[in-house]
């Protein structure tokens, strides 16, 4: 689907990518499963090399399967192209590489995926790049932590075990008056729910991982952006070798198709369990911008146009027993990380143990739920018959 008037997002997770009769017709497009790719004669082969972007040349350059996802991405975004690579930390450390090195001062938020601040803390420092950690709360305040060697800001909100929500669109305007490319971490609210190509940041970075993929059964991440920085992000994609597995990205285009569809039931899940819960004796405050009492909501509607199934749930005092007593004792929420699947899951989350520019102050637990796609009612019932079991420990 390309030209013509701009259509709706859903319309083009609906349409784009793929690939109209090129297919014999067929509705998905197939997985090319490819390493060598063969040329008819001397003469096409040299065209191939010259314009690899017009040609398969190729497995680890792209297949049409690779093309068909890059476009459905990229016109979710609603701007720039899409490079996919094997996993969401892999989106993150390669979109860094890209933006900085030797000498250079990065700026990243406190609330950032914790891996993400391992790569900062361990192969970055190691490169030579210095690297701040920054209040979520900073908003436009970020000028006054740039250097003279700051080239990058990376961002992510709202932060998904404590969901702060950043002020977006002042950081970016700030990084870009100063010359500094900023990189977004958008797993939480996925391309459908906010843009910030839109909004002035460089970089989208999306861990397919989660919604997108959608069911819990492959790694992948995404980046997108624009010219100058696509062919920068390119380069450093290409010379590392990195490349999506050729299932991986048939599954994921097919999770892509429902995206809108799922997003709408869980956040309306989500915001029934987070609602009930906000009004429940053992919880101190639940964290989930889309509660109008959340600190983060007034940015959060301005920015976004949705919220997804993630959230945080801040108990009052309770000691670890009864956390345990609490979770283990659930039916419907499985026990464990990553997120964006089609069923419930709960973790228990320890901030204090990552943040190091503003310390996390809580005096109760914190847990993890992402709300799944089971009946609500169910999923309330599960979770008043734990928290029973909370305070009886
Ligand atoms: C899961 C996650 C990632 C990393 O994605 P993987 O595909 O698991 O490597 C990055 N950022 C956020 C916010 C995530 O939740």
């Amino acid at each position: 689907m390309t030209g013509g008037p701009r259509r709706g997002d859903r319309t083009r997770l609906t349409h784009t990518g793929r690939g109209g009769t090129r297919h014999h017709g067929v509705v998905n497009p197939p997985i090319y499963q490819a390493s060598t790719v063969t040329f008819p004669d001397v003469a096409t082969l040299k065209e191939a090399m010259r314009t690899p972007d017009r040609f398969v040349t190729y497995g680890r350059r792209g297949t049409p399967t690779t093309f068909a996802l890059q476009d459905a991405i990229a016109a979710l975004e609603g701007a720039g192209s899409t490079l996919l690579v094997p996993s969401g930390l892999a989106a993150i450390t390669v979109a860094l590489l890209a933006s900085v090195g030797p000498g250079d001062h990065l700026l990243v938020v406190d609330s950032a995926y914790a891996p993400a601040r391992t790569f900062c803390d361990t192969t970055l420092k190691q490169l030579g790049v210095e690297v701040t950690y920054y209040d979520p709360h900073i908003g436009a305040g970020i000028d006054g932590l740039f250097r003279r060697n700051t080239r990058a800001v990376f961002l992510e909100s709202p932060g998904s075990i404590t969901f702060e929500v950043q002020d977006v669109p002042a950081i970016a305007a700030v990084a870009r008056a100063r010359g500094a490319v900023s990189l977004i971490d958008n797993t939480w609210a996925t391309p459908l729910f906010f843009k910030p190509l839109l909004l002035g940041v460089d970089v989208s970075i999306q861990a397919v991982t989660k919604y997108i993929g959608g069911h819990a059964d492959l790694m992948m991440g995404a980046i997108t952006a624009s010219e100058p920085m696509l062919s920068k992000l390119r380069h450093w994609v290409y010379s590392m070798g990195l490349c999506a597995g050729p299932q991986d990205m048939y599954l994921a285009l097919r999770g892509i198709r429902t995206l809108s569809a799922r997003l709408a039931q869980h956040q309306q899940t989500a915001m029934q369990l987070a609602t009930w819960l906000s009004q429940r004796p053992e919880v101190e405050r639940v964290l989930y911008p889309p509660l109008p009492s959340d600190p983060g909501h007034r940015l959060w509607k301005s920015d976004f146009t949705g919220g997804s199934g993630l959230f945080g749930v801040l108990l009052k005092p309770f000691a670890d027993n009864a956390v345990a007593a609490f979770i283990d004792g659930l039916e419907l929420f499985g026990i464990g990380y990553s997120w964006g699947g089609f069923e419930s899951l709960i973790v228990p989350q320890d901030p204090r143990q990552i943040r190091t520019a503003v310390p996390w102050q809580a005096s109760g637990p914190l847990v993890r739920i992402h709300a799944g796609l089971e009946d609500p009612d169910d999923l309330r019932a599960d979770l008043e018959a734990g928290l029973a079991r909370l305070k009886k420990s």
